[in-house]
């Protein structure tokens, strides 16, 4: 008796372990833990993402100020340069002006000392008294009349201290001059230096703009990658919510059932016997499939593209292609659990299906507009919106991906659509 009992427990735990409804409980209850896993995944990668940014960001930053520091220098540099070049310049001006000068004086002297050579001649042949007369009688102009007198009256004095101050005037002149001359030797070399250190900033420059692109191009970088995974998120979370909507119906669905089977044992338990039939009941899950897959083609037009590697990448879903208005359905019944803008898939919906127990989840992607939200339950064939060229796409083109299952960042559950939609 005992041990009968015992046997029929465990025919009767046997029998709920078979039962459909338990082993799909069980796997949602998976699914959900694969979600939530992939989540707390992401969830991390995106805070090392956000920190790598904010890292990046500072670096930036104070490169920038390495840079507008180094514009200052390159500025101030230039300021001297363009004084010291202009300094140089002037000198330059001096130098000629000195060297004019000293020609002048040279010219003076010789001039004279030749006026002086020719009226000592003449002092020496004649009385003075006679030179004067020479020098008023013979004068063809004032200028000349005034250079003979000044040339009498050195001879008269007989003194040459005008001759030697000429000449030491010369002397001082030619000094200032070599003076001038070194500054300019000085300045010349000041001015090199400012060249050099001109060429040293410019390269400093270079180097460090280099260093800003560079960052720059890994801050875009870093924020695309955050972007896919904070898209990547958000997908996840979606998916999290169908799954936890199909264990709330589940588990409604199973009261009924227990319900159902409460009432039929009652009403057997009235009537006495007879094979009555329940058949409708069981076969209600079954929806109407368009063909042995349950999926329809989702918009008209060309396989452009196929699932599979492509340019070094794995394309996870057949391209549709078409010109005009396409429009583009559900390939199944769902519920809509994303509508957005992506950067990458530009208008897209995804759909997530239950076909014969089974989920599956349908991507649309680069549509025109989008006509459904999320949380909406659309039919079979019901449009979605049109045929459109958003996000990273090249020509007016449907992607498509189906999923087995749930959407997930590795897309590993991507299937080839074409069989289940040719
Ligand atoms: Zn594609």
């Amino acid at each position: 008796m005992t041990k009968k009992i015992t046997i029929m427990n465990l025919v009767a735990a046997g029998a709920l372990l078979a039962s459909p409804a338990f082993t799909y409980a069980e796997s949602n209850q998976n699914k959900l833990n694969n979600i939530e896993s992939e989540l707390n995944g992401k969830q991390q990668e995106l805070q090392g993402k956000k920190q790598e940014k904010t890292q990046i960001e500072q670096d930036v930053q104070s490169l920038q100020k390495k840079l507008d520091e180094l514009n200052a220098s390159i500025t101030n540099n230039e300021k001297d340069l363009n004084a010291t070049q202009e300094e140089i310049r002037k000198t330059e001006e001096e130098i000629q002006k000195k060297k004019d000068h000293i020609a002048y004086l040279q010219a003076q002297i010789e001039k004279r000392q030749e006026v002086i050579k020719q009226r000592l001649q003449t002092v020496q042949e004649q009385p003075r008294t006679n030179l004067i007369t020479d020098v008023l009688v013979n004068a063809e102009n004032i200028a000349e009349l005034l250079e003979n007198l000044y040339s009498v009256n050195l001879i008269l004095n007989s003194d040459n201290d005008i001759l030697k101050e000429q000449a030491r005037d010369q002397k001082a002149v030619e000094e200032e001059k070599a003076a001038v001359e070194a500054k300019e030797t000085d300045l010349k070399k000041y001015e090199e230096t400012l060249n050099k250190k001109k060429q040293e900033l410019e390269a400093n420059k270079q180097e460090e703009q280099k260093v800003l692109q560079q960052l720059n191009a890994k801050l875009s970088q870093t924020d695309s990658e955050i972007e896919s995974a904070e898209e990547a998120k958000s997908i996840l979370e979606a998916q999290r919510q169908a799954v936890q909507q199909n264990i709330a119906a589940e588990e409604r669905a199973k009261a009924e059932a227990a319900k159902q089977a409460e009432a039929e044992k009652a009403a057997a338990a009235s009537k006495p016997s007879g094979n009555t039939s329940s058949g409708s009941s069981n076969s209600m899950s079954t929806p109407p499939a368009a063909n042995t897959s349950g999926f329809i083609k989702p918009a008209n037009g060309h396989f452009s593209s196929g699932f599979g590697p492509r340019e070094g990448r794995m394309h996870y879903g057949q391209d549709i292609a078409a010109s005009g208005n396409v429009p583009i359905v559900a390939a199944a019944s769902g519920v809509v659990i994303r509508s957005y803008l992506s950067s990458s898939y530009g208008n897209v919906v995804f759909i997530s299906h239950l076909i014969n127990g089974k989920t599956y989840t349908t991507v649309y992607a680069h549509m025109q507009n989008r006509l459904v939200s999320e949380g909406q339950t659309v039919q079979q064939g019901q449009q979605l919106g049109l045929m459109g060229n958003t996000g990273q796409s090249e020509g007016q083109h449907l992607h498509f991906e189906i999923h087995i299952g749930e959407w997930n960042a590795a897309k590993s559950n991507a299937v080839d659509p074409l069989p289940y939609i040719q």
